[in-house]
């Protein structure tokens, strides 16, 4: 495996004194990493530096073409004092799984796994340890090759950053309200959808910010063929539990196949639920909502774990969902899954890896 250089920074900076005030994404460490891509020579000269600018050619094809995928993933402080990641190797995979559908020259998972343990490490004083806090970890790659003209980029850079983030839910658990789209698209079949590329997030801008306007907190994605078929909630798969049965739409690649709702179907499953991944309609959930099966809805991602949805609004229909309230279930996924991030739970399942 290459050696990984690090040079420190001769100015650290001033760390969020209050940890109740982080937000997301406000704030950045000390230290960021990166590695070259170049045609010929492969992925080479990983390095952690100081956490700074970096200087691109104005034709730096990222600028151009959108050839940029990225990931999302966490580092917890325990309430044993040990730092944990989360399934880190299925983040590292779906980077690569990206990076297939992008054209973008594959990465060595193992080694990707070592930087961001050794990036963790030399920023370890940045972890924030109040309850619910964490280190949000942002890895990405995107095309540097300076040329205006469409064609799989022959230098890249990979470039992680990390981030102390606040509590998502510093008041419990609020139900959100949700609004389903039924004009924009997000993605089709044969798109890139399953991936986390930048450039879903661009497409995804606009039915946000009419969604927002109108007072809701994310958008509810529908199928880009039939626009009947369900997908997912902004930055989130979705689940609903009808009757004794929990559905959460099949990954059928316009979907983002999360980590958390792979966590969820697992746990579920070890619970003795029935879960089906299957397409499941709008009018299949207002049938459920009319006739009273529907129990509860709730979104899966890796910054909030658990968002219980307690409203959503679907053309000229509002439907409630449990009183508005947080579900039994929701509330148990959401507090197994964090007890195991937090080790304050005993992970059988071999989720967590601490970084020693
Ligand atoms: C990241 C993401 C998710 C959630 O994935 P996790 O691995 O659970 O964090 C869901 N949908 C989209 C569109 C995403 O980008």
């Amino acid at each position: 495996m290459q050696a990984i250089d690090i040079t420190r920074t001769a100015a650290p900076k001033q760390k969020p004194v209050d940890q109740n005030q982080l937000g997301f994404g406000v704030y950045y460490t000390d230290h960021m990493f990166l590695m070259n891509y170049d045609a010929g020579e492969g992925w080479h000269n990983p390095r952690i530096v100081p956490y700074a600018p970096i200087s691109l050619e104005p034709a730096a094809m990222c600028f151009h073409y959108g050839q940029e995928v990225f990931e999302g993933m966490k580092a917890y402080c325990g309430t044993d004092g040990k730092i944990r990641l989360f399934r880190p190797e299925q983040n590292l995979a779906r980077l690569n799984l990206s990076n297939d559908r992008l054209c973008i020259p594959l990465i060595d998972e193992a080694f990707a796994l070592e930087a961001i343990k050794a990036l963790v490490r030399t920023d370890a004083d940045w972890i924030p340890t109040l309850d619910g806090t964490s280190l949000y970890i942002r890895p990405f790659i995107f095309a540097t090759e300076p040329h205006v003209g469409v064609h799989p980029a022959r230098s890249l850079l990979f470039c992680i950053i990390l981030s102390p983030v606040g509590a998502y839910y510093p008041e419990g658990l609020d139900p959100v309200k949700i609004y389903v789209e039924t004009q924009y698209v997000r993605s089709v079949r044969g798109g890139m959808g399953f991936t986390k590329a930048g450039g879903n997030y661009a497409a995804s801008l606009k039915a946000q910010d009419e969604a927002t306007k109108q007072g809701f907190s994310q958008v509810l994605w529908l199928d880009g063929i039939e626009r009947k078929y369900i997908e997912e909630v902004g930055t989130m798969n979705v689940f609903f539990v009808v009757g004794d049965e929990v559905i959460t739409p099949s990954l059928q690649g316009s979907i983002l196949g999360g980590i958390t709702r792979k966590s969820c179907i697992e746990l579920l499953k070890s619970w003795g639920l029935r879960v089906a991944e299957r397409q499941f309609s709008v009018d299949e959930l207002l049938a459920a909502s009319k006739n009273g099966t529907l129990k509860e809805a709730f979104g899966s991602g890796t910054a909030a774990v658990i968002s219980p949805i307690g409203q959503l609004k679907c053309g000229d229909e509002v439907i409630t969902v449990g009183g508005g309230k947080i579900g039994a279930l929701s509330q148990r996924l959401y507090d197994t899954l964090t007890g195991i991030q937090w080790g304050k739970t005993e992970d059988t399942f071999g989720w967590t890896i601490v970084v020693e």
